[in-house]
This record gives C-alpha cells, structure tokens and sequence, in this order.
C-alpha cells in the first residue's frame, strides 16, 4: 500500500469539473479519471434494459481507458465509444442508470482499481462523499444554473462552424435542472458534498483561477508532514541525542524547495538519522515486502516512504520520484542503491545524477559518520553507545554540469563523480567538535 494522493473534484453538471480537472492533474503530474465516463459507457451498453436484465448486461460490460497519442480514449468491450458517450441522449440515460445501487457498486469497485495505483485526480458526483471518503483533498464545484448552460453549450458547439445556432440556451438549462433533480434526489449516493470538502463557487472565475486554488490545497496537504512523520522524526532525535550524542553539521546547505538527499549508506540507522536532522519534510524509498507486513502496512506510507521491489532504479519508481521532486519534494536517496558491507563508500549508481537531470533537482550530499560502528550490516543489534554525526554539504547542481560537458551521459557521470568524491572527502575531513 503506497500513500498515493487522491484528489476527488465533485460538483453538477455543467459546472466545469473535466475542464478544471483535467489542468490540475496535467500541472501535477497526477492521474485523471473521468468517472462520468463510466457511468455513459454503462448507459450505451445496457441501452434501453432496465430491471435484472440490465443487472445481467452489466458482467458483460467491459469498461477500459486508454492513452493513445496523448489522448483518452474510452472503451467498451474492445471498442473505441469516446465520441458516441457524449451525446445528450446518453448524458440523459447515464443519470437515469445512475440512480440505480447495482450500477453504482460495478463503477465504484471499477473507480478505485483505476485510482488504486497512482497519484489521481478523479472527477464526478459522489467520490469525495462516498467512492474514496479517504482522499487526501476533497474539491466540490458550484455554479449558477445558467452559467452551466453557457459552458455546456460552448462544450458543444465546439468545432462547429455556426456557434451558438444548434442548441437552445433555456432547453440546456432544463435539461441540467433535470439531471440536477435526479443526481441529488436519488436514494443511493446522492450528488453531495462531502463534510469535510472544500466548497469553490465558480461562477465568476475562470478555469485557470479554479485550478490553481485547488493545486495550493494539493501542495499544502503534500507539504505537510502527517503528525506520525513528525512524532517518529522527534523519537528519533532524543533517542540518537540521548544515545548517541547524535550532531548535525551544514543543515543550512538544504535548499527551500526540491532537492535529492544523497547520504552514503552503512546502517539501517542512516534513515531515521536523516529524518531526525532535517528540518524539511522528506520522501524516501522501502522495500515493498515492508508494505505487507500488520502495523509497518500503516505507518510506513505516512512517514512517506514509497515502494520498491529490487532495484530503485526501475521505471515506475523512478516516475514516482520524479513526479516528486517536481512538485518541489525533497527524496531522500541512498546513491550507492544499498548498505556497504564495511563501511567504504560502494560504487554509485547513475539513478541519483539521471533523477537530478531528468528534474533539475540539485543533489546534496551527505556524510553519516559513526552509524557503522553502532550498528554495522552484519550486527542483528545496535550498540547502545557511540558517536553519530550527519554532515550536510553543498548542493551540487545538474545545470553546471550539462553546461560544462554538454553530452547528458557523460553530465550525468562527471556529476557522480563529483558526489563520491564529496562524500569521500566529507567524512575524510570530519572532526567532531
Ligand atoms: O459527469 P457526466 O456528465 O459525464 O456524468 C454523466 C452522468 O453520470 C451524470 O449526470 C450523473 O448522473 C452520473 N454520474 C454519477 N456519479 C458520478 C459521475 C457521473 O452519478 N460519479
């Protein structure tokens, strides 16, 4: 279990929420799910069935959404149908099936698989109240009735050489007051906003104006450590002090904003050390056994810690990191991809430099000295006594890299250098004072 955020964008329709949270998700790099789409998908399937034999279409319903040249496509049963789910006679039956608790329990289950895996926008009627009461921000859009005609009607005449001559201003209006009734009327799962949503009435403000508020909520609630992160991080910082008069030396060379923590690796001390003397919140990695194990399952994605399975190099989690570093996160990453065996810097692995070029993000490289000698890899215990010292050094910078070498491999190698050298020479000249 991963501590993936979940932004839910609720509100009726026509009051912008695909519009808005489709540029949230794209700023964020997050995940978009139209959950509407969904509920027109059923609608076209079951078409005018009703009753158990429209419960009975629904195993064969086969929902899918795929990218293809950058553009969403729904699918239903190995057909492409994004075009044909957007008519109004669709908008119409998709309200209407809707009402109905079987139809709603197959898109809710098929909501949280699509949402169960990634950092996610999702957008439609009840997710913030009841599809994922858990998620981490909760958005619920409203707007005058006819200013929603106004936009469905420039929705729809998109691409259309005589605007505004097709569609009947007043009959949109009616029909939005009508699936209105029926969406917040309906027994299960009304339209409603969650208790604890924040409510953005929209109607005098434009679509970059609502996404912006709802990024500032998103990066305030990533940049708020969770009060379990901050309980173990003060633990930590007595125990270590108490134990081992643990110090911390250049804390002031960690910049505001993104950075990559790049300390050499002896201990399984090293972690909580750096948490312990950082004063910003910071991301790091953990083998993703530890995400199954009773309690560890709970605590480890709220002290942010994210998952990987062997290397912390592959694809996936080198996209998570990204996504991190680029919503100004500090990643706490061991360069060396693992403890050494006696206590000499390992060779380092090219992930940290190819993170640092991919994001811009400034690498800081940091000595953990005296961890070995409590609690070296071959030690099942740590002593109880000992000397422990965290010393931050300067950051160093991708742009002078690639300025200085041009070719990004050979940026990238030079750069990784430059950290084993540092790291080197950080513990080399370390006295304690
Ligand atoms: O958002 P959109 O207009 O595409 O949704 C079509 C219909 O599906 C809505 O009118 C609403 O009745 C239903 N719906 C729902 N719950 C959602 C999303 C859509 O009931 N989460």
């Amino acid at each position: 279990m991963n501590k993936f955020i979940v932004v839910t964008i609720d509100g009726p329709s026509g009051v912008g929420k695909s519009t808005v949270a489709k540029l949230v998700a794209s700023k964020l790099d997050f995940d978009y799910l139209d959950t509407g789409a969904i509920y027109r998908t059923i609608a076209l399937h079951v078409g005018n069935l009703e009753g158990d034999s429209l419960i009975k279409a629904l195993d064969k319903c086969n929902y899918d959404v795929v990218i293809e040249n950058g553009i969403k496509k729904h699918y239903l049963n190995g057909k492409d149908v994004t075009k044909e789910i957007r008519s109004e006679k669709i908008s119409q039956k998709a309200s209407v099936i809707a009402t109905d608790s079987r139809v709603r329990e197959v898109a809710n289950n098929l909501q949280r698989k699509l949402a169960s895996n990634c950092n996610i926008v999702v957008e439609g009627r009840d997710c913030g109240s009841t599809v994922f009461p858990n998620a981490d921000v909760k958005v619920f859009l409203t707007a005058k009735v006819m200013e929603r005609a106004k936009r469905r009607m420039k929705e729809l005449n998109e691409g259309r050489p005589n605007k505004d001559q097709i569609f009947n201003i007043d009959r949109i209006a009616d029909e939005i007051k009508e699936r209105d009734f029926r969406d917040t009327e309906r027994e299960n799962s009304p339209l409603k906003r969650a208790v604890d949503a924040i409510s953005i009435n929209t109607t005098n403000m434009s679509v970059e104006q609502v996404s912006e508020n709802i990024i500032k909520l998103v990066n305030k609630e990533v940049a708020t450590p969770h009060f379990l992160y901050k309980i173990l991080c003060l633990l930590c910082r007595w125990v270590f002090k108490f134990l081992y008069k643990m110090r911390s030396y250049g804390v002031e060379n960690l910049p505001q904003g993104r950075a990559i923590i790049a300390p050499n690796h002896v201990s399984f001390l090293d972690p909580p050390a750096i948490g312990a003397t950082s004063p910003f919140k910071l991301h790091s990695l953990a083998q993703d056994y530890l995400f199954n194990i009773p309690l560890l399952k709970w605590i480890i994605p709220h002290v942010n810690a994210h998952p990987v399975s062997g290397s912390a190099y592959d694809t996936g989690v080198m996209k998570i990191i990204a996504s991190l570093l680029r919503k100004d996160e500090k990643v706490l990453i061991f360069p060396e991809g693992g403890r050494s065996h006696n206590g000499k810097l390992l060779p380092l692995k090219r992930g940290v430099a190819l993170l640092s070029s991919m994001t811009e993000s400034p690498i800081i490289p940091v000595a953990i000295i005296g961890a070995y000698e409590i609690w070296p890899r071959n030690k099942r215990f740590p002593k109880l006594w000992g000397k422990l010292s965290v010393v931050y050094g300067k950051p160093i910078f991708w742009k002078d890299y690639i300025n200085k070498y041009c070719d990004k491999k050979i940026a990238q190698q030079q750069m990784l250098n430059d950290l084993a050298k540092i790291l080197q020479e950080l513990q080399a000249n370390f006295k304690r004072d």
